[in-house]
């Protein structure tokens, strides 16, 4: 495949405060060096014209959708609807929702004059009932403060009780026809792998909301939003995208990197800290030297080894010996790891002959000490318990 979009050079986006490496969007509308690999020069229009082709030919049929080409404009109180409830749930456990509620109350008006607990009722089943009530509000306030008639504008929608960024970007853009940048989690994805944004989530949204943007112009925002949902939500899947189906693949960073699933990149989770101890292993014949862990604090009030502090580095061997509980000859009888929910643990476990005070407990009856415990009892004896 001849890509010549990653060859671009990278440049340094500025975006809320933050700066970020990219590979240089398609300039508008000058090429970039070199041709797709389906012959089509780089560029923002070369990019756009091939998503709507596909977009053109193959959009999903959608009950809340007018089909490209058609000449209709789709409802914004469907494309509303839609949104909210697909917020939520699948298009597939959506669509027999979306199909009765738009039955029942053709319009928003319809909608804003029923009673709360029928619809309430009517959105059983698709979960978050602090979405109904606030879809209530919404249909309420386009009824009595906009005579029924949606706002037009992003602003307009964003007024309305409940609708958030996204709600009215989706509208303004699918309804209205207006120049709005929507991004779901889908167009993320799609944006992180078209320009192989190494940032990773979620500190990375604001970079590809910028990306996204920066692909939006006045030519049939509404199909563009439509078209790059279609695409995130049926090719450019989160687990084994379609890239040999794409119609943007001649375009895309991440394909021509080879790894395009690996985008968009997640922050590691930080690594659990480790903490290093020593733990005591005193036997007097067949029995073990136990003693009561502190109320508070981990293991609180249980029975366990005595152990040293548990401390950020580890234990050399003279200094767990003079940390020993009593005086003894002390052996060095391994280590043992374990995970606590938030740090693991090393300890070093130390074996001797000797007496203390202590709860002594027959071998046998260490089965029910804390797993750490057990675990450090098995090292020193050599797994006899
Ligand atoms: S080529 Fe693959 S990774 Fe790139 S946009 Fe298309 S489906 Fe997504």
């Amino acid at each position: 495949m001849g890509v010549g979009w990653p060859a671009a050079p990278l440049r340094v986006v500025l975006v809320a405060g933050v700066t970020f490496t990219v590979p240089t969007p398609i300039p508008d509308p000058s090429p970039l060096q070199g041709e797709g690999g389906n012959g089509m020069p780089m560029t923002t229009p070369a990019l756009r014209a091939a998503l709507l082709a596909w977009y053109d030919a193959a959009a999903r049929t959608l009950p809340w959708r007018a089909p490209p080409g058609s000449g209709r404009r789709t409802d914004p109180y469907f494309v509303w609807l839609s949104e909210v409830m697909l917020q939520q749930t699948t298009v597939p456990h959506a669509t027999p929702y979306f199909l009765s509620f738009t039955q029942r109350w053709p319009t928003v008006s319809d909608l804003a004059a029923a009673p709360d607990a029928e619809v309430m009722a009517a959105w059983a089943g698709l979960g978050y009932y602090a979405r109904a009530r606030n879809l209530l509000a919404c249909a309420r306030a386009v009824a009595a403060e906009h005579g029924g008639v949606f706002p037009d504008t992003e602003e307009g929608l964003r007024a309305l009780p409940g609708v958030g960024a996204y709600t009215a970007a989706a509208v303004a853009a699918i309804a209205f026809d207006r120049e709005a940048n929507v991004v779901d989690g889908n167009v993320e994805r799609v944006m992180s792998r078209l320009f192989a944004v190494e940032a990773p989530m979620p500190d990375s949204k604001p970079v590809l909301k910028a990306l996204a943007g920066e692909l939006v112009t006045a030519h049939r925002p509404g199909d563009w939003a439509q078209a790059l949902m279609d695409l995130g939500a049926t090719v450019c899947r989160p687990k084994s995208p379609l890239c040999d189906r794409c119609p943007v693949s001649a375009f895309c960073a991440a394909l021509a990197r080879g790894d395009p699933e690996s985008f968009p990149r997640k922050t590691k989770k930080a690594d659990r800290p480790r903490r290093y101890g020593v733990a005591y292993l005193l036997t007097r014949d067949a029995e073990v030297a136990l003693v009561r862990r502190p109320p508070k604090g981990l293991l609180g009030g249980m029975l366990g080894l005595p152990t040293s502090d548990w401390r950020g580095h580890p234990w050399a061997a003279e200094e767990a010996r003079a940390a020993a509980p009593v005086a003894a000859d002390w052996h060095d009888a391994g280590e043992i790891d374990h995970v606590f929910t938030h740090f693991s643990l090393t300890l070093r476990v130390f074996r001797a002959e000797g007496a203390m005070e202590a709860e002594w407990t027959a071998r046998e009856g260490l089965g029910a000490l804390p797993s750490v415990f057990l675990k450090a009892a098995k090292a020193g004896l050599g797994r006899l318990v």
